[in-house]
């Protein structure tokens, strides 16, 4: 195991985090508060622990992976999370990307096909005092009828296209950000907003995530 940081090399660690985030785009200014509170240090564990405030998706249990800080900030600034939103967020993997959505909705359902992974998540929540997250196991690509519609929805696996379910769980007026292409190639991060009729579909950059897979896990 790498030697504990220094207060000093962690305060240093954490300003450098920021500034990159600024630097690539992240210029909303309750997605960078969000960011700052919100320690990514505790979602990485092990190995690649020391590496946690570096801009690069990290390995977590389960083989999946926490996404790489500036997609996560440029994706809750595209979501426009209000203070009374309920969010959906398929893929809680490590539980960062819902910890900064729960400094910004009203309400945060995530769900992941891990048992471990929700499980470990919900921990993690409990410990940041953050009451308003509901943490949920289960095959997250049909979404959440029974709590829907939301206001906004996330999903942070790859589709292959955006789920129809999902699609039809939203608000009128409601966006949901979506990766969306084969998992083995280079993916388009997509901005659905719903219209009083139909979809508007925007596309905002390349990406690369984990797929988006049926069923649960069988862990
Ligand atoms: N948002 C996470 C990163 C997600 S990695 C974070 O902040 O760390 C993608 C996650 O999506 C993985 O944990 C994977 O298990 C989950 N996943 C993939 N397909 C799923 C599905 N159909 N339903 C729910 N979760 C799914």
């Amino acid at each position: 195991m790498p030697a504990p940081l220094s207060a000093e090399e962690l305060a240093e660690r954490k300003m450098r985090f920021l500034f990159t985030l600024r630097s690539k785009g992240i210029t909303d200014a309750r997605t960078l508060g969000a960011m700052e509170r919100i320690d990514r240090g505790l979602f990485v564990r092990g190995l690649f622990a020391d590496r946690a405030y570096e801009d690069m998706p990290l390995p977590i249990a389960c083989g999946q992976t926490i996404s790489q800080p500036s997609v996560v900030g440029l994706m809750t600034q595209a979501l426009e999370v209000g203070p009374r939103d309920t969010v959906l967020e398929i893929g809680t993997g490590s539980g960062y990307q819902a910890a900064i959505l729960a400094c910004l909705a009203r309400r945060v359902y995530t769900v992941d096909r891990h048992r471990r992974l929700a499980r470990e998540a919900e921990a993690l929540f409990a410990r940041l005092h953050l009451n308003n997250i509901i943490t949920l196991s289960g095959d997250g690509s049909h979404g959440l009828p029974d709590q829907a519609p939301f206001d906004r929805i996330i999903v942070t696996a790859a589709a292959e296209d955006p789920p129809g379910p999902l699609l039809s769980q939203l608000k009128i007026g409601g966006i949901m950000i979506v990766p969306v292409g084969q998992s083995d190639t280079v993916q388009s991060l997509i901005r659905v907003r719903r219209l009083e009729q139909g979809f508007d579909y925007e596309e905002l950059r390349a990406v690369r995530f984990v797929p988006l897979v049926e069923g649960m896990a069988s862990d």
